[in-house]
């Protein structure tokens, strides 16, 4: 299989129309060809500068504009954050998260900011940040303190979009993409589900996720925390399949990707989480804190690994060929051009069985597509 930029809604849409049992193995035959299975990578994310956000992301607890009883908290200080980043390591993590509520960082915070990416780096740890929106000159200061991961998801499908947030747009979002993208770092670029949207509107996500230039190297799917105050507060919960199935869709779309199950995970039981595992997320954020929400604690998650015999993956370099190439070149790199390999998994020795009905599906469900569109 060939990693493609080119996914058309009408594909995507024809994904989660299949039987959920089609779409589950379809996902993880794709998962095994290009991931090693029970293996899941583990972060580990801190809010290092808590609340009065200016932006009114209507699920956020964080923004100034609702009142949900959060305490504000100033950046934190460098040698409190080497701390979480030490007990971070030796709790397993790989990579370390540095999350601050900013619309965009100023000169003075980066500063801070990047010092702290040294530090952290320095332990040995992968490192990302969340910083909101940064420019071309940001992004570069960033990857020259040693930052390997920047975050900043997309959340929704550009239709919907403006239903969630009103301070800034969803080609500003794109713009910060492509800047951390031109800096040579790799792309943690997801979204929530579980806002009210429709169905359209997650294959809408995934869509504008799998025809960027070159896929995100990490993928998160949040499922909206409901927090009291914010505007979503009441939105119906999500069907837990809905919920899998985007996982699922995500894996096939982006198969090299990381998809990681990201916010509203301490909402989720095991057989859940077992199941999004099985449609392909093989990356989790460990701790008992989302930046402000809570996540199942690490013995629990501990648990769960050893009842399912999942092992954490060790921290990983080589998407950085990836990101520099397109560094050095100042182009983005096709995925398929660089990073095509042989099948070697279980799923590539006897492809031809498992492939055979979900694709057959596809197919069907794209000639039914095109018969009602003509
Ligand atoms: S999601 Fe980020 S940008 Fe939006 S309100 Fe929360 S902290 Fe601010």
């Amino acid at each position: 299989m060939q990693v493609r930029n080119d996914w058309t809604l009408a594909e995507v849409e024809a994904l989660f129309a299949l039987p959920f049992m089609d779409l589950i193995v379809e996902a993880q035959r794709v998962h095994r060809q290009f991931h090693a299975p029970n293996t899941v990578q583990i972060s580990t994310l801190l809010s290092i500068k808590t609340g009065a956000c200016p932006e009114d992301c209507a699920y956020c607890p964080q923004s100034v504009r609702y009142d949900t009883g959060l305490a504000a908290e100033e950046l934190m200080e460098l040698e409190a954050v080497a701390e979480k980043a030490r007990a971070a390591k030796r709790a397993g993590a790989t990579r370390f998260c540095m999350g601050a509520a900013y619309r965009s960082p100023k000169p003075k915070d980066l500063r801070k900011v990047t010092a702290m990416i040294r530090e952290v780096k320095a332990l040995g740890l992968e490192t990302c940040a969340t910083l909101g929106m940064v420019t071309p000159a940001q992004a570069f200061e960033l990857k020259a303190a040693g930052l390997d991961y920047y975050n900043h998801n997309l959340d929704t499908s550009p239709q919907y979009y403006e239903k969630i947030i009103s301070t800034r747009t969803y080609q500003d979002r794109l713009d910060t993409l492509q800047a951390v993208r031109d800096a040579g770092m790799n792309v943690c670029c997801g979204g929530i589900v579980g806002m009210g949207e429709e169905p359209a509107d997650r294959a809408g996500l995934l869509q504008t996720l799998a025809t960027l230039p070159s896929h995100p190297e990490s993928v998160p799917i949040n499922q909206l925390v409901r927090v009291a105050g914010t505007p979503l507060a009441d939105t119906a919960a999500l069907d837990p399949f809905d919920f899998v199935r985007t996982i699922a869709v995500a894996r096939i779309l982006m198969p090299r990707s990381h998809v990681r199950l990201s916010a509203g995970r301490g909402e989720m039981s095991d057989e859940l989480q077992a199941l999004s595992f099985l449609a392909g997320a093989n990356s989790i954020f460990y701790g008992e804190k989302l930046l402000t929400t809570g996540n199942p604690d690490t013995a629990h998650d501990q648990r769960l690994f050893e009842r399912l015999k999942i092992v954490a993956e060790p921290p990983q370099h080589a998407h950085a060929t990836h990101a520099t190439t397109q560094a050095a070149t100042g182009h983005p790199v096709p995925d398929e051009s660089i990073l095509a390999r042989p099948d070697t998994g279980p799923a590539a020795r006897d492809s031809a069985t498992p492939e055979a009905a979900p694709l057959a599906a596809i197919a069907a469900a794209l000639r039914e597509s095109r018969t009602a569109a003509a």
